[in-house]
């Protein structure tokens, strides 16, 4: 199971000392909301804006008990604003919005940001912005040190309303910020790591790297398929390849969710796009996807390279047509007639037939092993770290990803979640 990781040959950046994290989920008691003003776009009379920081934790977002923020009737862009006498470093916030199913709604969008001085501008580095009722959403954001800070909201189905508003000087975890494997498990875990620092010197310094991929869109994933092979997808296919694929990235995924400051519940996976060498290939005439036809590659149909991560590593695609939303972090590449696979930071390339025989299994355990690198994890050729036996990326000795698996996925995010601010 070949790892084709291409790292560019630059200088090693390491990272020094450990990061400082949250031990915990902050609360009320850790909310910097508290001691600011609130202000707002608008207000209806019957509402108060002083409700988005008050202290009451509300049941529900139809709190019919407590004082609430709504701008009903207005619509379209409204925000309510914290401001401090003095300046704050805030690293997170989590808002649990107003929603009474009627002239007020969870809003279409949101984002914050804090004062400079002269102007607003997005806090940078969000790690995204849930929009879900009866529960606070949670954002994480690079430290900035300000007086004010502004939610704004983009109104959806109807005007927007705001419960409560907190504010942290604390990344947001959903669980303890330490690391605690099983006792048996912290030799071996130790061993690969200094196995993975002594064999990719530009471990620290590569910035492609599943990690990277998800941190660049705020928490979830794109696709694209190359279709290297003559046989017929119908359009029942093509969305049963598509599902099978966002269940084995799945796997990996909830291996993260909840873990040492992990923010991502759920990490979406979206194929937007195939490649193939003759459209008559795919029996599909709906857009749902990008189709590209005979753009030939490495010998293999590939998707529109201005759309791919792993030719713009910057996160910025130009001259991707159709705009960013059309671009794609990985390839599932299945070649006709391949036995094993490879991953890296481009995608995962299996066999055609052997995915499309497997793509109803619970687990598709070639495609997990590469999807395993694609996120760093390093082949058992040659070594087998003390005491664990068999494991997924010990290729041949499981078919599953077992508990060293993911011990070894959450040590990535162990010794690389500081380069994102954790
Ligand atoms: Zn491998």
């Amino acid at each position: 199971m070949l790892r084709r990781i291409v790292v560019p040959l630059a200088a090693i950046a390491m990272l020094a000392g450990g990061a400082t994290v949250a031990e915990a989920a902050p609360g009320q008691s850790d909310n910097l909301a508290r001691t600011a003003t609130a202000t707002a776009s608008y207000t209806s009379s019957w509402e108060s804006v002083a409700a988005v920081n008050d202290g009451i934790d509300p049941a529900t977002s139809n709190d019919t008990v407590n004082r609430r923020w709504g701008t009903w009737p207005n619509t379209g862009e409204q925000w309510v604003l914290l401001t401090w006498s003095a300046a704050q470093t805030l690293k997170a916030a989590d808002v649990y919005f107003f929603d009474d199913n009627g002239g007020v709604r969870t809003p279409g969008s949101w984002r914050l940001q804090s004062w400079n001085g002269s102007s607003y501008v997005d806090v940078a580095g969000a790690t995204g912005y849930p929009t879900a009722a009866n529960q606070y959403n949670a954002v994480n954001f690079t430290a900035v040190s300000t007086t004010r800070l502004r939610l704004v909201l983009q109104s959806g189905a109807a005007s927007v309303g705001v419960l409560e508003l907190r504010a942290y000087a604390t990344a947001i975890g959903q669980s303890s910020g330490n690391w605690n494997p099983p006792a048996g498990l912290v030799t071996p875990l130790n061993q690969v790591w200094q196995h993975v620092e002594q064999t990719y010197p530009n471990l620290y310094g590569f910035r492609n790297y599943g990690w990277d991929q998800v941190f660049a869109n705020r928490g979830s994933i794109n696709y694209c398929v190359r279709w290297d092979s003559s046989a017929p997808v119908s359009a029942a296919l093509r969305d049963q390849i598509h599902a099978s694929l966002a269940r084995q990235f799945k796997k990996w995924m909830d291996v993260m969710a909840g873990h040492n400051g992990w923010p991502y519940q759920n990490v979406p996976l979206k194929v937007v796009g195939w490649a193939v060498r003759d459209r008559a290939t795919l029996q599909w005439s709906d857009n749902s996807v990008d189709v590209y036809v005979n753009n030939i590659r490495e010998n293999a149909p590939q998707c529109s390279e201005p759309c791919g991560r792993f030719f713009n590593v910057s996160g910025n695609y130009p001259n991707c047509p159709g705009g960013a939303s059309h671009h794609y972090d990985m390839s599932l590449w299945l070649t006709a007639g391949m036995n094993g696979g490879a991953g890296g930071d481009w995608g995962q390339r299996v066999g055609s037939e052997y995915f499309v025989g497997a793509v109803n299994n619970d687990n598709i355990h070639i495609l997990l092993h590469e999807i395993g690198h694609s996120f760093g994890l390093d082949d058992f050729y040659d070594w087998t770290p003390t005491g664990v036996g068999g494991f997924l990326m010990k290729a041949g000795s499981a078919t599953s990803i077992t508990e060293f698996d993911a011990w070894m996925l959450r040590d990535w995010w162990r010794h690389l979640k500081s380069r994102y601010g954790y």
